[in-house]
């Protein structure tokens, strides 16, 4: 897409530092990085979010998101790392094309893991939020 700051950095309109490239995806150091060695890896291909991704790119992002945690591992060695994505502007996405982050952790980095990230949530009856969501199937 013309427009999408992604698929430009895919097409080598804008520059980007990249650490792992296949036919499938590529991975950059994110611009603004929240550790040292934070990666995104995007499909070559643009979609928006993963439920605009077809199946048959599932796969191939996955597998690189897997190499990619690899390198960054026997390259930076970190004590962990969080992977993930924001889906939707109100869990944080900013740009409308695909992309999966590694951040690299460190032992007392002051961090917290993903399930953190709200704080005013007030837990409910269990057995009814699951029914809930098992009619959608
Ligand atoms: P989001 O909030 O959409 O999950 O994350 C978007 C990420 O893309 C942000 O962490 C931001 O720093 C990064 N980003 C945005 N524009 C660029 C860019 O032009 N180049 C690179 N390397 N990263 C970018
Ligand atoms: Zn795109």
């Amino acid at each position: 897409m013309a427009d999408c700051i992604f698929c430009r950095i895919v097409a080598g309109e804008v520059k980007a530092h990249a650490v792992y490239e296949n036919e499938s995806v590529l991975a950059f150091l994110d611009i603004h990085p929240a550790s040292r060695g934070h990666v995104l890896v995007i499909p070559k291909v643009h979609a928006e979010s993963l439920d605009h991704l077809e199946d048959r790119y599932l796969g191939p992002l996955f597998s690189g998101v897997k190499t990619v945690m690899g390198l960054l591992d026997r390259a930076l060695k970190p004590a962990g790392m969080n992977v993930g994505w924001n889906h939707g502007w109100a869990a944080g996405q900013r740009v409308g094309h695909l992309h999966v982050h590694i951040i690299p952790r460190q032992r007392g980095d002051g961090g917290g893991g993903i399930q953190s990230l709200i704080h005013s949530f007030v837990a409910e009856d269990l057995a009814s939020v699951a029914a809930q969501i098992k009619t959608a199937q």
